[in-house]
């Protein structure tokens, strides 16, 4: 007998016969198929995102059967090592970083890994790496077609393109083979550098070969995000503004900046978290329910929820927005070192760890339900959840039970770790005096199926292969998004200072000041799932 849970047998209502129960799904989830036949290629192939996510990633494809025979990957940085070297610098990242490769699988695959060194401001790079592409086509069959992964430095993926451009190595939207080019974050610093680099690619690709990336959107759980909320229907009714009070959106870091001053220095938590990952879990939570399931219908109802949230900018950035940086804290094996005493951060910098905003989405479905948003380093743990609040019951039930009025619902959608979804309400305690007690009812992903959730990286590089874009953020999108994070981040840039936080702590005094003069407070990451099993 199966252990898995069994439906009781309801009886469907009759068939009409005219409007089907549910149309078909057609993307991201439903397409997994063996991409076409191409070639890779990762400029910035020698650097940590090649190492530690690119090339896992594609072995995992590889273990899986998703990747097709006729494949080659090509590395490119400016280090002028030689083939076998590269290659051994990528079977040393799987060792590392994923599963020592079995040899003689490994004997078949690295010799589809070549290595073209050179800048991309060199236009000698793009020749060499047309002659090696050529010679993949030839001697691997990749027909032509191309993907472009720019693990790069911001500072260098418009020139890049244009290089690609001028080399002839992009060919158009509707020619017989095709090319995609991959962004990785941040894409751009503000509103007009990411228009910027928006025109620069949009010289030399068309919207539809443009892919920039977002690893938080190949999350399980965020795609499972539009599932939960589109292939049930007991959620419906209840999220909009007549049963939600508000939404926390919670990602925190436990770790300080790791070595990654020097960028970080530049970004800062606003612009580096909120920008990219925290909006797009809103509007993931936020948005209607698209009118099919394909790319470019889910990004429509995406950029709409961005569109319909009002900028906080002028008086309403110190009312609304909240900015912290770590301070060193502890003692002895305990002790944390503050932002500034960290390498390479500047004595006066004033780049925010910590920031917090609260917004609104001025719709239909969402007016005056606030979304709390809250990202930050060296906070106590590592945790992504997004906490739904249910308004209070309209009438208290004393009569019933002696006790307090009930604590109002919660959904929690916990995206990393312990992926799942509880739901928290009020349960009688046994007992005859009868008080309440908040208890859950919990989907644990990996209970659930019995198996890890691929990597965020393996379900990107698929959908790039196969050219969904479901998961990959359009044009407007990226736009819309910078511009709600720009007046605020220039706001901070015109004066003032981070409010000081103690390292592992939950941030600064402003940010539960926020939600309190509101009269509502944050939700620890895992705290409601421990007033449950405190007994
Ligand atoms: P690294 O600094 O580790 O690697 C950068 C790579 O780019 C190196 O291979 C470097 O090699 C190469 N490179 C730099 N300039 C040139 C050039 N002009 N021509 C050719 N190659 C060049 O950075 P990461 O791998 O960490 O990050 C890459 C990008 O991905 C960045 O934009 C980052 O923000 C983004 N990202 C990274 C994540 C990660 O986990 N690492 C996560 C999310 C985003 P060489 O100097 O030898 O030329």
């Amino acid at each position: 007998m199966s252990d898995e849970p069994r439906l009781p047998d309801v009886p469907l209502p009759p068939a009409t016969g005219e409007t089907p129960l549910r149309t078909p799904m057609a993307s991201p989830m439903a397409r997994v198929r063996c991409p076409d036949p191409l070639v890779l290629v990762i400029f910035g192939g020698t650097g940590d995102l090649a190492r530690r996510k690119l090339m896992p990633a594609l072995w995992k494809l590889k273990a899986d059967g998703l990747l097709p025979d006729e494949f080659c990957i090509v590395g490119n940085s400016r280090e002028e090592i030689t083939e076998d070297e590269y290659r051994q610098r990528m079977r040393g990242a799987l060792e590392e970083f994923a599963e020592a490769p079995d040899a003689a699988e490994w004997e078949a695959f690295h010799k589809h890994i070549f290595y073209v060194h050179g800048s991309t401001d060199d236009p000698q790079t793009f020749i060499n790496l047309r002659e090696c592409l050529e010679a993949a086509d030839r001697e691997h069959g990749t027909r032509g077609n191309r993907l472009f992964y720019l693990a790069l430095p911001p500072s260098v993926i418009a020139p890049t393109a244009e290089g690609l451009g001028r080399a002839g190595l992009v060919c158009d939207v509707d020619s017989e083979c095709w090319t995609r080019i991959i962004v990785e974050k941040p894409f751009g610093k503000d509103l007009k550098t990411a228009r910027d680099l928006n025109a620069a690619l949009l010289k030399v690709f068309g919207e539809p070969q443009i892919f920039r990336i977002d690893h938080y959107l190949g999350k399980e759980t965020l795609q499972n995000l539009l599932i939960f909320r589109f292939a049930n229907i007991i959620w419906e009714p209840l999220w909009s503004r007549t049963y939600v009070d508000h939404v926390q959106i919670t990602v925190s870091e436990s770790v300080g900046v790791e070595g990654r001053a020097g960028y970080y220095d530049t970004s800062g938590a606003l612009r580096d978290m909120i920008q990219s990952h925290l909006l797009q879990i809103l509007t993931l939570v936020a948005m209607e329910p698209p009118a099919s399931y394909d790319a470019d219908s889910i990004r429509n109802e995406k950029v709409k929820v961005l569109q319909s949230i009002p900028l906080i900018q002028g008086d309403d950035v110190d009312r609304y927005a909240v900015r912290g940086q770590y301070a060193a804290s502890g003692e002895g094996d305990k002790a944390m070192p503050g932002y500034l005493d960290e390498e390479k951060v500047p004595d006066d910098s004033r780049t925010e760890t910590f920031a917090a905003l609260r917004l609104t989405v001025d719709n239909w479905r969402w007016a005056g339900v606030p979304f709390y948003l809250r990202t930050g380093k060296r906070l106590p743990n590592k945790a992504s959840e997004v906490v739904i609040r249910f308004r209070p019951a309209p009438h208290p039930v004393r009569d019933l039970v002696q006790a307090d009025d009930p604590a109002p619902n919660a959904l929690v959608l916990h995206i990393q770790p312990d992926e799942g979804i509880s739901l928290f309400f009020e349960a009688k305690q046994p007992g005859l005096r009868g008080a309440l007690r908040p208890v859950s009812m919990d989907f644990d992903y990996c209970k659930a199926f019995g198996t890890e959730s691929p990597e965020a990286y393996q379900r990107l590089l698929l959908d790039a292969m196969l050219g969904d874009a479901t998961l990959f953020a359009r044009r407007d999108e990226v736009e819309a998004a910078w511009t709600l994070i720009t007046p605020i981040a220039e706001a901070w840039a015109a004066g003032g200072k981070p409010e000081a936080y103690p390292a592992n702590t939950w941030g600064p005094k402003g940010a539960d000041e926020l939600l309190a003069r509101e009269g509502r407070s944050w939700a620890v990451p895992g705290t409601l799932g421990e007033v449950v099993k405190e007994e």
